[in-house]
């Protein structure tokens, strides 16, 4: 389908849409269009994904200074959802004689999904893959085996890339990762480094948050694109915990006893090559007096070891400047490293729980060993360049080492915004000490403000977001747009109740100081079972841990419970190990498709919640038994920083969170207009309206007051109700209220038109004229009315765009050069 939003032509690959997709995609553009950034929650299910590209492609295609689209995912199977969804896009743009000859989309993963190489490809751990083909491509390796074939491996495929031109490895189009991976095979060429090496000549990038937010990759990955890209991160709930985790580091007494191995390692390598090739090590010496820009001179392909800290953070007081002294030659360096692990060592020999400072942290550090910050903050970027110098192989077995020095530059780098946490026992009651460094970053923003610094509009998305002012305090950005749609449904197909109550009256809640009370467990079971007798096909129950769900199966083992469930379902447990879940899942699915039936019994946050779908009969229900925070340390420390410097509350922040989590599970389950099904809260804290006001739109416009308070008995007489209503034969073409055709887009445009007339005329005679002035002075740039129906001899590509560039241009107040 084809229709306008303002003045742009936008081509949808279906001939139907909701109408919540087209509110979104007006949205975007106005984002766009005002440069800015936004916060949009977009109901599970309803065409997110395929309502940003077409409306992002047909912009960029339209406005041709916005060249790119960065679009970030959490998971591979979402990033291969989103290539699939623009590869049937841009097939149905050319169907309707777009011009998109040029066009080109890839998307980006790990080695370990991409390799081809025989042996390589074998590994089973992806950090053993990075390290085994680093080994095969690195600049001092390639640069020997081409100069004496036969005399260090490469890897063939690698190698096979230089045939091609660099801006031209792979022909223009959308590549799946497995059309990449084809392609690759068929050429004989690495998939992973055609794709690295294109990323600047891409149209539009599809990988995972990490290569935007992980400084220790961003910098290799992200550094070349331009400020005019549009960066989209999808599936946006966590984001501030993935930033969090990409600036903190987590130490144990194990790994400072390697990384001081590796450093003896090092040594004696340096040692070594004093005796072969001193020259090289008095190179490197002088390159680092001139400053690490010389040292680190640009080799491509090459990833192996970056500060943890973006690179804006660095080049504060580094890039121009030399290595500091004491570090600068290869043996001191190594007599640094030893110092500073072995005070790390010491400082794990503690018994009690230390929280400290940065700033304290060094000050201390300086009193024993006499390290100063300065060395420090250059300890990764000087790790980096040894490990050039010194042409190291299997780079996986100095990771403890890396993670040390990365702790040091972290330190070193921030004052504000982290804190050192040294655990010295793993849990409460142990008594034999397991100690942990936590160098914990507590601000979200910390790492993802470069991206907002350095693009122009940076959309944050996701089917449960809310409440969306939370993300804009936490990230510390302005967006200029915060919206969160309703679901249209033509029937109501999601049931939400809150059960409160056993059918004993004994209150349910998952509250620490009541959730193992017998009373309160054996309520849990009843609404299990209860479910599983009235329920067809499959339900999904939500523990808050697995340690809860642990306690709670073996519970309901002695009282009986799972007996019962076993008369009307098979019974499924997810467990932290993902061969065995993903079993359990198959299995799972099997009995709900032969009408057997079945439970799957998960956890808030395990796999299950974040990435597996439930849709039509493999979740007819799902059961949330919310979130409960053990109080930690870090989690302390966390809500102390958001409240000191982003005014957010503790328990803002804790219910936001649990809500976040709760709205998660329940996306599972629904999967889109078709589909139906009940949504159980099981717990008293869900009746308060304040906190369920922090769910979603979409779910909270259907939980009713009536329903918000239940007893179990009540609860399932009600299920039953509803699952005959909804089982009623049901007309499915929905078009008019759930779905829209051309028509009803047009009609919803007329209808907004005269609403802002009669709006206008209510305002006085003085706007209409200043909005007839404005609106002739639209008229003549874009040539015809922007609301009228698409002609079919629209030009769409970027042949036409000599025409379309002097409007969008004009649009935008620009000169247009002749020719
Ligand atoms: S270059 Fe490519 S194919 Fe070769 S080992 Fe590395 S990832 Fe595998």
């Amino acid at each position: 389908m084809k229709f306008m939003i303002g003045d742009l032509p936008v081509l949808f690959p279906y001939d139907r849409i909701y109408p919540e997709q087209f509110s979104y995609m007006s949205d975007l553009k106005a984002t766009l269009d005002a440069g800015g950034h936004c916060v949009l929650e977009m109901p599970s299910g309803t065409g997110k994904t395929v309502s940003l590209l077409s409306l992002i492609v047909s912009y960029m295609q339209f406005y041709p200074t916005k060249r790119k689209l960065i679009y970030c995912s959490r998971t591979v199977p979402e990033i291969e959802k989103a290539l699939a969804e623009l590869k049937r896009l841009m097939e149905y743009r050319e169907e309707m004689g777009a011009k998109d000859e040029e066009f080109r989309g890839l998307g980006l993963t790990s080695r370990k999904n991409l390799c081809l190489h025989p042996e390589v490809s074998k590994e089973k751990k992806g950090k053993v893959v990075d390290s085994r083909c680093r080994d095969l491509t690195s600049a001092f390796a390639c640069e020997k085996g081409r100069a004496n074939p036969g005399s260090v491996p490469l890897c063939d495929y690698h190698e096979n890339l230089n045939n091609y031109e660099p801006g031209n490895l792979i022909p223009p189009g959308v590549y799946t990762l497995d059309d990449v991976k084809k392609y690759g095979q068929e050429k004989g060429v690495c998939p992973y480094f055609t794709i690295r090496r294109m990323m600047p000549y891409l149209d539009i990038v599809i990988f995972s948050f990490h290569y935007l937010l992980d400084p220790k990759v961003a910098e290799n990955v992200s550094a070349e694109m331009s400020k005019e890209s549009i960066i989209v991160f999808d599936e946006a709930h966590n984001i501030d915990n993935v930033c969090i985790e990409s600036l903190s580091v987590d130490l144990t007494r194990p790994m400072l006893d390697s990384a001081a191995r590796s450093v003896n390692k090092i040594g004696d390598k340096i040692e070594e090559l004093k005796r072969t090739d001193a020259e090289k090590l008095q190179n490197e010496y002088e390159k680092l007096v001139a400053g690490l820009q010389e040292a680190n001179e640009h080799r491509e392909d090459e990833d192996m070891l970056t500060a943890p800290v973006p690179s804006a953070k660095l080049s504060e007081d580094m890039v121009d400047e030399a290595v500091p002294g004491n570090i600068r030659k290869a043996e001191h360096f190594v007599a640094f490293l030893k110092r500073f692990i072995e005070y790390l060592k010491t400082r794990m020999r503690v018994l009690h729980v230390v929280a400290e400072t940065p700033q304290s942290f060094l000050a201390h550090l300086k009193e024993i060993t006499y390290i100063e910050r300065r060395p420090l903050k250059f300890s990764a970027e000087r790790l980096t360049s040894l490990v050039r110098t010194l042409e190291l192989t299997n780079i996986d077995e100095h990771y403890a080492l890396q993670q040390v020095v990365g702790f040091g530059t972290l330190v070193a780098s921030y004052e504000k915004g982290f804190m050192l946490i040294l655990e010295p026992y793993e849990t409460e009651h142990a008594t034999v000490p397991n100690p942990i460094f936590h160098m914990v970053c507590l601000d979200p923003s910390l790492a993802i403000s470069p991206v907002f610094e350095r693009f122009s509009s940076v959309i944050i998305t996701s089917g449960t977001i809310s409440p969306l002012d939370m993300y804009p305090k936490m990230l510390q950005f302005q967006p200029v747009m915060e919206v969160s749609y309703p679901m249209t449904l033509q029937r109501n197909a999601f049931f939400p109740m809150v059960i409160t109550r056993g059918s004993d009256q004994v209150p349910i809640s998952s509250r620490f100081e009541v959730r193992n009370d017998p009373a309160v467990v054996r309520n849990f079971g009843s609404i299990l079972i209860e479910m599983s007798r009235v329920v067809p096909d499959g339900i999904v129950a939500f523990f808050p841990s697995y340690l809860y769900m642990e306690s709670i199966v073996s519970a309901w083992y002695d009282m009986g419970i799972l007996s019962e469930v076993w008369k009307h379902k098979l019974l499924f447990v997810e467990t932290p190990d993902a061969m065995e879940t993903s079993i359990a899942l198959k299995n799972y699915r099997e009995a709900c498709n032969n009408g057997r039936g079945a439970v799957m019994l998960s956890v808030a946050r395990g796999k299950v919640s974040e990435g597996i779908d439930f849709d039509h009969n493999y979740g007819r229900a799902v059961i949330i038994i919310p979130y409960q925070y053990t109080e930690s340390r870090i989690l302390k420390a966390r809500l102390e920083f958001l409240r000191d410097n982003y005014r957010v509350r503790e328990n803002d922040y804790l219910t936001f969170d649990a809500m976040r989590h709760a709205a998660q599970c329940v996306g599972r389950v629904l999967r889109g207009k078709t589909d139906w099904g009940l949504m159980v809260f099981a717990d008293k804290r869900f009746a308060r309206q304040d906190k369920r006001s922090k769910l979603p739109k979409w779910i909270n416009q259907y939980i009713i007051e009536a329903h918000s308070n239940m007893s179990t008995d009540m609860a399932v007489s009600l299920a039953k109700k509803f699952i005959r209503q909804i089982s009623q034969p049901f007309d499915h073409t929905q078009t008019g209220i759930s779905l829209w055709t051309l028509e009803d887009i047009e009609d919803r445009q007329r209808k907004d038109r005269e609403e802002a007339d009669r709006a206008l005329r209510a305002l006085g005679p003085g706007a209409i004229q200043a909005q007839a002035a404005e609106g002739m002075q639209l008229d003549r740039e874009i040539d015809g009315d922007a609301f009228a129906p698409v002609e079919d001899d629209m030009d769409y590509g970027d042949d036409i765009d000599d025409e379309a560039l002097v409007r969008a241009a004009e649009l935008h107040g620009m000169e247009v050069e002749s020719g």
